[in-house]
């Protein structure tokens, strides 16, 4: 796949909501790679525990950065603390909620966070 000054863009995003994750769990997550990828039509992010990776879809170039915030903490959320789906209007709802701020997503991934490994803050 082309690099294009877009999906580098992207990436570097995905890269500071992996930080913003980090900070948020006093670096609790962990580092792992971050793969721009071509995905099935409906799929905007994957996490891989096994490989310690998170594919987030070249789709997502366009996107605005709450929505990309909201995919990268979902899928981090799948991944390091062992979160599922909810048929809540949250962020761990499979369908991406536009209403959910910024400081939402970070509120349900602290409680998340919170629940998985004990108090993070
Ligand atoms: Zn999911």
């Amino acid at each position: 796949m082309a690099i294009s000054p877009a999906l580098f863009a992207l990436r570097r995003k995905v890269i500071e909501n992996l930080y913003e994750a980090r900070r948020l769990t006093n670096d609790r997550v962990p580092y792992i790679k971050v793969r721009i990828v071509e995905t099935e039509p409906n799929v905007a992010g994957q996490a891989f525990l096994a490989k310690n990776e998170i594919h987030i879809s070249n789709r997502m170039e366009n996107w605005s950065d709450l929505k990309i915030k909201h995919i990268v903490f979902h899928e981090l959320a799948h991944q390091y603390l062992g979160a599922e789906h909810s048929k809540k209007k949250d962020l761990m709802n499979p369908t991406y909620q536009p209403q959910l701020t910024s400081e939402k997503i970070e509120k349900d991934f602290r409680s998340l966070a919170s629940k998985k490994l004990g108090n993070v803050i």
